[in-house]
Formats: structure tokens, C-alpha cells, sequence
């Protein structure tokens, strides 16, 4: 798995099979891996499991009866694309869709593709782009399957016009831990469909997924780039110009105090039309997308990280915000066309730029308050964090809508994603400062994003999430997971088990 380490050989999980299965424990065990390291993306935490590949229908079946015979734990993983414990798994085995990967079918007329659920973001842009469609939404990141996209109900820099990527699926099908199949769709098994997206993988397998791509007309879109001198500029620009724009993305510097608290850059983004652009279909072209292989013509990207890494201190990262948002004034305002992929995954052109991190990790924490507090809320945050001396080195802003899908994470408002290093040191400290920041994000009505958690405890979950949503879930969990067979590290430890 790209991010489980070392494989260590052990034997196989000591699940005892229940008599009168009839099931073949030993086969499907043959084809569990021995004992992996399956790390988060953030490395804050790993398990050490046994990992399996399904690669077809039959396989997610097996895997349910080797369950149902054993009692054994399982947790699916996709692209491991979750900064904390949502895809693994330290009581059981984890199962990586990543080779259950085709795109079965494609209609041109009207962009309607069905696809395994291990496809990834980047199979779908790619294999989209050229016939001249672009995923509805899409993570600052092109890692992510559909399952775990689906599972999370991700958001992309466009929520706040067309909602989660929930919003363009019209159909899935379905496995349930008891092996039972489902077709869903928002009228078809809905109450299955509006749970299972932003379920978090806790309820069944997602395992084809029809969605609908949205048309293009252009390989490039116009950006604005626009510096703000403090949050409420930031806010005032959303508010002003989101009805005007198809994506819109603000990075704020977390160093900056005083008046300019919260200030930044906003990246306003807006669709091209039929026939202005000159270089389509030619700047369409896979190639003519991916983002460049070398910084200036001559660093590898591969080796970028390391050329940041002398800045991976607050100091060097006080220096590194400032000098963003300086630069920033260079072309401010001014528009420039720029290509869908570089726009949307523009983290992903520093390979493995995590790694400025070691030898610690990261955690993201991401919170959502609706537009009332927002403001005030996130002032207040960003204040806390710099008043306890633990100020995070990214921090990314986006406007949300209301959604109807049940543990979904959105409000009506805002999101700020925070990057904290985390390294022995500081480790303490920085969960106690999330338990302070939990506290403003509860008291201004707001949510949390299991995608990116590291720190929820099970009593500010239940406080954050209507009663009714949570116990509709977990009457979903017990019809269609009685045993509780899935089981994740996020699972325990935010629902308390
Ligand atoms: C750099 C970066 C940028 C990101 N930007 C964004 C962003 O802009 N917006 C956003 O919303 N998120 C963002 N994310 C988070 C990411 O989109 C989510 O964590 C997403 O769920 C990852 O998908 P994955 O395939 O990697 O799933 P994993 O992280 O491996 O798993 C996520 C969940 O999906 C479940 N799962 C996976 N496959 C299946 C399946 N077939 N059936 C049932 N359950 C399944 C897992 O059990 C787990 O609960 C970002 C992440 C990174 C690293």
C-alpha cells in the first residue's frame, strides 16, 4: 500500500471460525497479506493489519462470509487519502479497494459514468477531460477513490454552488456486511443512499457508482488572484463575488495577528464558454494538464519537499506565510488562465510534501460554522491558537451549503482547514488546544469533518450533529451491521466503542 510501510510476517488472524459456517476460512485467509504497517495520511497513528485486495463483486462476499464466520473486524481503505484514523484499523483487517479500479461505462450525450468504486479522481479527470467533461466535485487532491469519496461525501472549492459530490450521484450499488446487495439512488433504497454517503464506511461497501461528470468547454479556467487584509475582507469578497464564481478558495496566513488576523489570498475561479478559448481541444489533452515535472525547469518535483523542508519550523513557516502573502500583491487582482487540474489539485504538484513534517507528523483540523459566526468564530480560533504558541503552517478557507445526506459535515457558511505539525513535544498541547477550539466551533453552531479528524472525542460528535440524524444512523447500523463488523479506528474512537 503506498502508505503502509514495512510488511512484517505474521500469522494469520487468529479468529476463530463458529462452528456450522461453512465457509472456507483458511482459502480467504490465504489471501490476506501478512501484518502491515496501514499509516494515516497525516503518520499520526498506523495499524498493524492484514491487509485484502478485493478485485470483484465475489470478493466483497467472501469477505462478508470470512466475517460472519470469524467475527473478524474489518475497515475499507481507499486511497488512504483520510488525514486520520478513518481507513484503519488496529483490532482487525483492512481492506484496500484500490485493484477493484474500472470504469465500466461512459455516455458522451450526457457524461453519465459508472465505475468500480476503487477508481480514483485522477482515473476520472483523466479519462474525462479529453471528451471534454471534468468531475462535478473534486478534493485538493486526485488520491481519493470513489468509495472513500463517497463515504466522507468530500466537498470541493465549488460546495457552496453545487454541493458534495454526494449531489452527482445518481445510483450505487451496494454490500452489506450480512452480504446483502442493494441498488440506491436518491428514490431507489434512499434512506440506504442519504446514509451510506457521509457514512464513513461504516455501513456496507460501496461498489459501482454512477456519476453524472459536468461538461467543459475549455482545458483552462480564469483565475483571479485577490489579496485580503484580514478575515472579514476574506468573508466579504466570498460573500460578494460567490454567486459570480464556479470555485473560490482562500489561503490564510495563521502568523498574521492584530488587524490583520486571518488575512490572505483568495483564488476565484470561473468556467470558460463555448468557443473563448482559443486552445481548445489541444489544452483538453491529458499531458497538456498534468502539472510540470520540474519547479522553474530543473528541481524534480519528487525532490521538492526537501528543498522546503529548512523552513519546517514556526520560524521558517512564519517566513514562508509572509512571503506568500507579499508576493501576493505582485498580479494581484490581475486574471490569468489556468489549467482544471493545476487549479483543483495543486497540492498534489509537491509529491509527498508531507514529508516536511518528519521526523513528526500532521494533523488537519477542519471545522465548519455557519456564515453568522464564522468571522468571529475563526477569528477567535486563530487567535486561541496563536495565544497557546501552536500556530498551524496551512490554513485553507471555503464557503458550504446545507446538504441532505445524514452525518454530513456541512452548514450553511464556512470551513477553515488548519495543517498543525504534530512531534512528541508538542503532542499534548496541541490536543488540548483542539479540545479549546471543539469548545468555539460547538458554541457557534458548527461541525466536524471525520475526513480530516485526529482529535473528535464521542461527547463533542454527539454535541455538534442533530440527535435525530445520529439516531437514525445508528438504527441504519443495526439493521444493515448487527454484528458490527465494520469497525474503524475513527469508529471507536469517536462513537465510543
Ligand atoms: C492533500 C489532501 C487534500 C484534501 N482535500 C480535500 C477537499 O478539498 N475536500 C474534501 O472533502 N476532502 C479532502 N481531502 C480528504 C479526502 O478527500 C477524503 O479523506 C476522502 O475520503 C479520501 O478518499 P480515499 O479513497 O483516500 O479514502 P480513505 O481515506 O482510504 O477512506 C475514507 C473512508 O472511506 C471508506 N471507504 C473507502 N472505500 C470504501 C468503499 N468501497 N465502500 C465503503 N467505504 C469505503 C473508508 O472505510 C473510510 O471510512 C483531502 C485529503 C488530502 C490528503
Amino acid at each position: 500500500m503506498a502508505t503502509a510501510a514495512k510488511k512484517k510476517t505474521a500469522s494469520k488472524p487468529a479468529a476463530k471460525k463458529k462452528s456450522g459456517s461453512k465457509f472456507d476460512t483458511g482459502a480467504f485467509e490465504a489471501r490476506l497479506t501478512p501484518i502491515q504497517k496501514v499509516e494515516t495520511w497525516g503518520m499520526n497513528h498506523f495499524s498493524e493489519s492484514h491487509v485484502f485486495q478485493p478485485e470483484s463483486v465475489e470478493d466483497f462476499k467472501s469477505l462478508f462470509a470470512y466475517a460472519n464466520a470469524t467475527g473478524a473486524k474489518i475497515a475499507f481503505r481507499g486511497g488512504g487519502c483520510s488525514y486520520g484514523d478513518a481507513a484503519t484499523n488496529v483490532k482487525g483487517i483492512v481492506v484496500d479497494i484500490r485493484n477493484f479500479n474500472k470504469i465500466l461505462s461512459f455516455n458522451p450525450k450526457t457524461g453519465i459514468l459508472v465505475a468500480q468504486s476503487g477508481v480514483t479522481i485522477k482515473q476520472l479527470w483523466e479519462f474525462g477531460i479529453e471528451k471534454g467533461f471534468w468531475p462535478p466535485v473534486v478534493s485538493g487532491t486526485m488520491f481519493p477513490t470513489l468509495g472513500g469519496a463517497l463515504s466522507m461525501n468530500i466537498h470541493g472549492k465549488n460546495n457552496f454552488a453545487v454541493g458534495p459530490i454526494g449531489d452527482h450521484i445518481q445510483e450505487f450499488t451496494f454490500i452489506s456486511p450480512e452480504g446483502k446487495e442493494f441498488v440506491c439512488s436518491p428514490t431507489k433504497n434512499s434512506d440506504i443512499f442519504y446514509s451510506a454517503i457521509s457514512g464513513f464506511g461504516m455501513l456496507g461497501a460501496f461498489l459501482t457508482v454512477t456519476i453524472k461528470l459536468k461538461k467543459i468547454y475549455a482545458g483552462k479556467m480564469k483565475v483571479w488572484p485577490v489579496n485580503t487584509s484580514n478575515l472579514q475582507e476574506m468573508y466579504d469578497y466570498f460573500e460578494k463575488e460567490y454567486k459570480h464564481s464556479d470555485y473560490l478558495v482562500g489561503w490564510v496566513d495563521s502568523f498574521a495577528s492584530g488587524k490583520g488576523l486571518g488575512r490572505g489570498q483568495i483564488h476565484k475561479a470561473v468556467h470558460l464558454k463555448e468557443g473563448e478559448d482559443p486552445g481548445f481541444p489541444e489544452n483538453c489533452k491529458v499531458e497538456n494538464q498534468i502539472l510540470p515535472n520540474t519547479l522553474l525547469g530543473v528541481i524534480p518535483k519528487a525532490w521538492m519537499w526537501i528543498f522546503m523542508y529548512p523552513f519546517s519550523n514556526n520560524l521558517g513557516m512564519r517566513f514562508v506565510n509572509l512571503g506568500k502573502w507579499i508576493s501576493g500583491f505582485i498580479g494581484n487582482n490581475k486574471p490569468y488562465l489556468q489549467g482544471h487540474a493545476e487549479y483543483a489539485f495543486l497540492l498534489d504538484y509537491v509529491p509527498n510534501w508531507k514529508f516536511m513534517y518528519k521526523p513528526g507528523a500532521m494533523i488537519q483540523y477542519q471545522s465548519f460554522i455557519p456564515k453568522e459566526n464564522a468571522v468571529k468564530g475563526f477569528e477567535e480560533i486563530l487567535s486561541l491558537c496563536q495565544k497557546r504558541g501552536i500556530v498551524n503552517w496551512l490554513a485553507v478557507f471555503k464557503k458550504h451549503r446545507p446538504d441532505k445526506f445524514l452525518l454530513t459535515h456541512a452548514v450553511d457558511g464556512y470551513s477553515m482547514a488548519m495543517d498543525f505539525p504534530v512531534t512528541k513535544r508538542n503532542k499534548e498541547k496541541l490536543w488540548d488546544l483542539a479540545k479549546e477550539m471543539d469548545e468555539i466551533v460547538l458554541k457557534n453552531g458548527g461541525r466536524f469533518y471525520f475526513a480530516k479528524d485526529s482529535t473528535l472525542r464521542p461527547e463533542i460528535y454527539r454535541r455538534s450533529m442533530p440527535k435525530q440524524n445520529l439516531d437514525k444512523f445508528k438504527a441504519m447500523k443495526k439493521k444493515l451491521d448487527p454484528k458490527n463488523i465494520l469497525e474503524s479506528d475513527l469508529f471507536r474512537r469517536v462513537w465510543g466503542k
